[in-house]
């Protein structure tokens, strides 16, 4: 895997990039957020999608999405953002024990 600490984004888009092409699907062009894209190739691999590092271990409450680490989702809840997935308000952070 690419190192994730210099410039994530950038090097995040030229990997999504290189994965289209490869892909060669040149039909359909849905790529309104490419932020989004990387945001759920994160959680696809269990992975926080905020810090990117730490695993995906809390649930955030109301929207259900478990997409981000204890740490970050605690500091969603602290600052009073929204779920980087939908955002809807983070009221409440829930620990979630996965039995994978
Ligand atoms: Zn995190
Ligand atoms: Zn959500």
């Amino acid at each position: 895997p690419p190192p994730r600490h210099a410039s994530p984004r950038s090097i995040r888009q030229e990997v999504s990039v290189a994965l289209n092409r490869s892909t060669g699907s040149s039909g359909t062009r849905d790529h309104d957020s490419p932020d989004d894209k990387s945001k759920w190739e994160c959680v696809r691999k269990g992975v926080c999608c905020i810090c990117c590092e730490s695993n995906i271990d809390s649930l955030l409450y109301r929207c259900g999405h478990m997409c981000t680490c204890s740490n970050c989702a605690n500091d969603l809840h602290r600052s009073g953002r929204k779920c980087p997935m939908c955002q809807a308000p983070v009221v409440e952070v829930i620990r979630a024990y996965s039995i994978l």
